[in-house]
């Protein structure tokens, strides 16, 4: 493949991303910011990929895709190929493609990374998945062999629904189940359209469908089935049900007018655009209100942009450190500052002021350099600080261990099997809130475990 390829193609030619949506539009649409990337730019962004023979990539993306073979099959224009070899290590790769964090993974590991630019992998990797499906590509599973085995997934997010597309392909009968009336867990809750539109998991649910995945949604385990239930229907059970619990930021989030948890106002949000139906997160609407979001991750990144497109007076963030020291990804950072935020570096937030009407007035804070108090004038608070997992009441009969922090205690050392015989877990409820490909990697991880132990041949 390589000897028609241009050698030195990464000099002549700089790394590119696709076009972005103009700021005068993004700022209040509800729409990828991306536009697709166009024939010519996938071939001639594919090509500069030098096959270095030590592919760093690979090994730093954490389901370790054949980067360098999909990107030369992608500068070949065969895109089905593509598509084929990079759903053998990825169940979501079009996902990955828009929401991982390049910058710190493959892009950041390849070796043309500091001198050239680093090519372009995300984005090709959501064209080839994109461009295969619209040419009506489907994975093909008429030669798997149906064994006899039934296995229950508990939650539709990334974890689930990779555990779930590896035993479907290896013929095991598998049944995900959600509290949500869609799936995708965070895909589709959380992380909102500016990242990734909802019809890009609409599709998948239809593909995986069509793969012979069951979906029960709307049923809560625990509440509508018990564990009991499951465990007699299904002979194992992967658990992927994330870390939901919010940090608390001690300003009586959640319970006060005017100062919100990041996920009630993201949820509310996405349930007020799409109509979903979830009754427990009502729309929170902070047009024309002058708007402060407290943390430096991906989440705080997601609400400030989420309440620029409300139509938000002003949007600021404040950090208690600075800039270097976000956890988030850079590339949503950037999003952000082209967006219009302000961030307010090196302040804690202490107390919520308010007004006689107890209207949110402001925001009282102590500089982390200086120790000095400031105040900052605002009529809204969201309170992005972090998730952790937690443990729940309806597997408290089970043998599940659990470490300090409540995340159940397994790990890639032992497949994800956890302490109790039959029972799996992968994700955010087994290392904290983290990142989709790393739930992805898990919950494939635990398939593979689980076809071991039934005996199924991967
Ligand atoms: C706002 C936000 C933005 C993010 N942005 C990014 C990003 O840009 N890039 C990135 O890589 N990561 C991002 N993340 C992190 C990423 O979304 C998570 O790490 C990932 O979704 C975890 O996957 P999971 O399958 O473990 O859990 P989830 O995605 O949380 O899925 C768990 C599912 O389990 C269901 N569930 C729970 N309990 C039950 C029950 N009892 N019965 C039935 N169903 C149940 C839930 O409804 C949910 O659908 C973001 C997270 C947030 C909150
Ligand atoms: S899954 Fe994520 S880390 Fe891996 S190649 Fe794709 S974008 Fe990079």
């Amino acid at each position: 493949m390589g000897e028609h390829r241009p050698l030195f193609e990464f000099v002549d030619l700089p790394r590119e991303e696709p076009e972005k949506q103009a700021i005068t539009v993004r700022t209040h649409e509800f729409s990828e910011i991306y536009r697709s990337f166009k024939q010519p730019g996938i071939k001639e962004q594919s090509e500069r990929c030098i096959s270095c023979g030590n592919p760093y990539c690979q090994w730093k993306c954490p389901v370790h895709n054949y980067i360098p073979e999909w990107l030369a099959l992608a500068a070949e224009g065969k895109y089905i190929e593509a598509a084929e070899l990079s759903h053998q290590t990825n169940s979501l790769p079009e996902v990955c493609g828009r929401v991982c964090p390049q910058d710190r993974l493959c892009e950041q590991a390849c070796t043309l990374n500091n001198d050239f630019g680093a090519v372009t992998i995300g984005q090709v990797e959501k064209f080839i998945t994109d461009n295969a499906f619209e040419q009506g590509w489907k994975p093909d599973l008429s030669n798997v062999e149906k064994q006899p085995y039934k296995v229950a997934v508990v939650g539709a997010g990334p974890a689930g629904l990779a555990c779930a597309d590896v035993l479907i392909r290896n013929g095991v009968q598998v049944t995900v189940f959600d509290r949500y009336p869609e799936i995708g867990g965070l895909l589709t809750f959380g992380i909102p359209e500016f990242k990734l539109e909802k019809e890009v998991m609409a599709r998948r649910r239809k593909i995986f469908s069509e793969m012979g995945i069951e979906f029960r949604l709307n049923t809560e385990i625990g509440k509508d089935v018990s564990y009991d239930e499951l465990e007699s229907e299904f002979d194992k059970v992967f658990l992927g049900m994330g870390a939901y619990k919010a940090v608390d930021g001690s300003l009586e989030e959640g319970q006060s007018q005017g100062v919100y948890r990041a996920l009630d106002f993201l949820i509310g949000n996405t349930n007020h655009l799409h109509q979903y139906g979830i009754n427990d997160r009502p729309f929170i609407n902070l047009k024309g209100q002058d708007v402060v979001v407290l943390g430096g991750g991906d989440t705080a990144m997601d609400c400030v942009r989420t309440a620029i497109r409300q139509g938000a007076k002003s949007v600021r963030c404040v950090y208690r450190k600075d800039e270097e020291s976000m956890p988030g990804s850079r590339k949503e950072y950037k999003h952000a500052l082209e967006e219009g935020i302000e961030y307010i570096w090196f302040q804690q937030a202490e107390k919520i002021i308010r007004d006689d009407s107890n209207k949110v007035t402001g925001l009282q804070c102590r500089n982390t350099k200086t120790q000095e108090q400031t105040e900052i004038d605002c009529d809204a608070v969201i309170v992005a600080y972090g998730f952790r997992a937690e443990q729940v009441a309806w597997l408290e009969n089970t043998q599940l261990e659990y470490r300090d922090n409540d995340t159940v205690l397994t790990s890639e050392d032992n497949g994800y099997r956890t302490a109790q015989k039959n029972i799996y877990a992968g994700g955010d409820m087994v290392r904290g809130a983290d990142l989709v490909v790393t739930a992805i990697a898990e919950g494939r991880a635990a398939a593979e475990s689980i076809c071991e132990d039934l005996g199924v041949i991967t």
